[in-house]
């Protein structure tokens, strides 16, 4: 019987039930898995040589017979003969080598020769035995490469090989063609089963290139089909309001702002105009740095809505963003008509029963909160467009589940975070882009030095002069303190109805961990004396991601030391809210020279006379959220300074940080970000829709990933419902990259 792609792996000759569970350990419990679970390097194998031309220190293949075997417990030695000399095979922990293996038996034995006892031995073969008088065939003289796979403590590499030459030798190896061949043909790229078994036993290298290239199209193109489904269910499918953005309409808006608009704010502005009037849901994601002025193109879009009589919904991460939001648009909307409201968290009962009657009543245009605006209870009379400030958070947007009767209403997602091309194409592919590349002028310059710990005073010391000449300083740490909690800076959020649930079978691309990047949570100091340490002779740790420096810490460091008797705020996320609030109005009045937090800033403040950035252990922050954090100073029009302090030894966290020097541009550290930490890390793992790749890497094979995402989209546009036969052979394999989130397709 032959097997298929579904048969389990105990039906693979050699294996076997218990085998079987020990497969399981690597998440091969199929024939196609473990097809599809490729080997990560490959070695050489000599082909077959007579035993007297073997020579020690090769790995060779030989055949003879057998002439004598012997054995103890844990080892076993059969001699073989193949007319030209004698060489003896070893095999350690093992008193069996199955059956058949006995005098007169022919044997072709493979493995690594040594020299033992004046005899050459080859250690723990690989054989196949057959009974004697088989004719065998001509041996294969040239040299082969095998595949080496990651096994663990259950199962080794040379297991998992055996198992996968066993299916290869097959007549008909069960790996299905599942790309259209025109597509094939078009891509130069091989068959399915062929890129298979090239992988695993590679006849050369430009074949194995040619294999892993097919393989990458292959999961490139099936991750951008969903996105193509996905995008022509929200495009396609769905009915959105009609907003006219007249030229009246625009130049009324424009009044309430007390600048023009940036080239890169206008083109913004545009292709939203244009989407909204296009009688489709928009589904657009802005993106440009902190102070790059989203905002205001956002408000822009809430203005376009409440124009035609329809009403806005501003969500904010952050009860004190949402405030700071709300402040804003006060001040834009000052004696407008727009009839707008700030949803407090913490309102009375009755405040909140008006409120929501207020909104489901069509009495309040402008609606501005956190995402408690996506509780049940909240219900909009007329909602026309949702503007979501993300800041840096990634995720793959899903449209919220907003209580509106009529039409979808519009969506536009903020982003602070540089997303780079590579990865926005495969994390939002299904999403408009617009992107605010270029900041509002009259913006000073940001200097950025990166020192070591050892530095510190000297820094500190230069950091207190400008400070006394009326400048202020953020100083960021990633703990607050020992005992402490982790800190999770996000306010409560109506997260179910948002993000995307959680894949877990994305991998983590590293094991050392990173403050995170996403900002969720803070590490937890260690027990006290070992978590923050500034002092200027630290005692070596044996794990560095121990010496962590805590803000409560720093703060006592500064405020008796280089910081003496100036005014210095602490500020992390388990304050009180009104605590937090008061040490931010402080700050903002200028009342404080500096104020020591944790990244609790990244999302909080906005202080144009704010010049001075210090990071503390900014070798453990990614490149992205540095970024962010540096954002914070340079609004102004005064220069900025801002000082990466890396606390890891050795020359490789400074290298890494190197790029922060070089460049304020938010894409390129974003694709440095991106290289470094890879995009699983990048994303903050749990929170994006990234299936994981085995083999296609998005940052070398962009060019591939391109065209695979051309010929997806197209594959949709002819076929949405993928119902040819040619594209529903596909569905199995995207169900099994995407698992349950693929309801697109039967939906569709
Ligand atoms: P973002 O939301 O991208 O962080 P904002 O929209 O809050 O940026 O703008 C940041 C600052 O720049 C605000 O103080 C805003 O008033 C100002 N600003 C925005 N657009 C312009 C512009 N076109 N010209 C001058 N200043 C601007
Ligand atoms: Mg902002």
């Amino acid at each position: 019987m032959s097997l298929n792609a579904d048969s389990s792996i105990q039906y693979v000759k050699g294996v076997g039930p218990r085998l079987a569970q020990r497969f399981a350990t690597i998440g091969v419990g199929t024939v196609g898995d473990l097809l599809e679970y490729f080997p990560f390097r490959h070695e050489d194998e000599q082909g077959e040589v007579e035993i007297a031309d073997l020579q020690a220190g090769t790995n060779a293949t030989v055949r003879g017979e057998v002439t004598r075997v012997s054995g103890r417990r844990g080892s076993l030695k059969v001699e073989i003969y193949d007319g030209t000399e004698y060489c003896r095979l070893r095999w350690f922990n093992q008193t069996h080598v199955g059956p058949g293996l006995h005098e007169g038996a022919l044997v072709v034995a493979s493995g690594r020769v040594q020299e033992y006892d004046d005899l050459l031995e080859i250690i723990q073969p690989r054989v196949q035995v057959f009974p004697p008088d088989t004719l065998l065939a001509t041996p294969n003289k040239g040299s082969q490469r095998i595949g080496v796979y990651r096994g663990n403590a259950e199962i080794k590499s040379s297991m998992i090989r055996r198992a996968v030459v066993s299916v290869l030798t097959q007549r008909h190896i069960p790996a299905e063609e599942i790309l259209p061949p025109e597509l094939c043909k078009k891509h130069d790229l091989p068959l399915r089963a062929e890129a298979i078994r090239q992988m695993h036993v590679p006849a050369g290298d430009k074949q194995l290139e040619r294999a892993r290239r097919r393989l990458a199209y292959e999961e490139f193109f099936l991750m951008e089909l969903a996105m193509a489904l996905r995008r022509y269910r929200l495009v396609s499918l769905q009915r959105g309001r009609k907003l006219h953005v007249t030229q009246e309409v625009d130049r009324r808006i424009r009044a309430r702002f007390p600048f023009d608009l940036t080239p890169a704010q206008d083109k913004a502005v545009r292709e939203i105009a244009h989407d909204l009037e296009s009688g489709r849901p928009m589904t657009r994601l802005l993106q440009g740095d902190v102070g790059s002025g989203k905002t205001v193109v956002a408000l822009h879009a809430c203005l376009a809505a409440v124009a035609n009589r329809g009403q806005a919904a501003f969500m904010a991460p952050t009860e004190i963003l949402a405030q700071q939001h709300f402040a804003n648009i006060e001040k834009y909307l000052e004696g407008s008509r727009v009839r707008r409201r700030l949803l407090r968290g913490k309102l009375s009962k009755s405040e909140r029963a008006e409120t929501l009657a207020a909104i489901e009543a069509g009495e309040v245009d402008l609606v501005v909160g956190t995402q408690a605006l996506l509780e049940k209870d909240v219900a909009f009379k007329n909602l026309a467009m949702v503007v979501v400030d993300e800041q840096h958070k990634f995720g793959v947007m899903q449209r919220a589940n907003i209580r509106t009767k009529g039409p979808l209403p519009h969506y536009l997602v903020m982003t602070a975070t540089p997303i780079p091309r590579t990865l926005a194409m495969t994390v939002f592919g299904d999403l408009d882009v617009s992107v605010i590349d270029a900041s509002p002028p009259g913006r000073g310059e940001i200097i950025t030095k990166v020192v070591t710990r050892s530095q510190w005073k000297t820094v500190m010391e230069y950091v207190r002069g400008r400070l006394e000449a009326g400048e202020q300083a953020y100083v960021v740490c990633p703990l607050i303190g020992e005992d402490i909690e982790p800190e999770d800076q996000s306010e409560p959020q109506a997260q179910a109805s948002y993000s995307v649930a959680a894949d877990p079978r994305v991998g983590r691309r590293q094991s050392v961990p990173q403050a995170s990047a996403s900002g969720q949570s803070e590490p937890r100091a260690q027990a006290s004396g070992s978590a923050s340490n500034i002092s200027p002779n630290p005692t070596p740790r044996a794990r560095p991601s121990h010496a962590l420096v805590s803000a409560k810490r720093a703060y006592e460091h500064l405020t008796k030391g280089p910081f003496r008797g100036l005014k210095v705020g602490l500020l992390h996320g388990s304050l009180k809210s009104a605590d937090k609030q008061s040490v931010i109005e402080a700050f903002s009045a200028g009342e404080l020279h500096a104020v020591v937090s944790t990244t609790v800033v990244e999302v909080g403040v906005d202080v144009p006379n704010a010049t001075v950035m210090i990071v503390e252990n900014a070798d453990r922050f990614g490149l992205s959220q540095l970024h962010q954090l540096r954002g914070r100073v340079g609004r102004g029009g005064k220069d900025s300074l801002c000082v990466l302090i890396a606390h890891g030894r050795g020359e490789k966290s400074a290298e890494r940080l190197a790029v922060m020097a070089e460049t304020t541009d938010g894409f390129k550290i974003a694709e440095a970000d991106l290289r470094q930490r890879g995009p699983g890390e990048m994303l903050g793992t749990r929170q994006h829709g990234l299936p994981e790749l085995r083999v296609g890497d998005i940052i070398n094979d962009f060019g591939l990933l391109e065209a695979a995402r051309r010929d997806a989209f197209d594959a949709v546009a002819r076929d949405p419902k993928l119902q040819q036969p040619l594209h529903a052979r596909m569905i199995p394999a995207l169900r099994k990259m995407f698992g349950g989130k693929l309801a697109l397709i039967d939906a569709g």
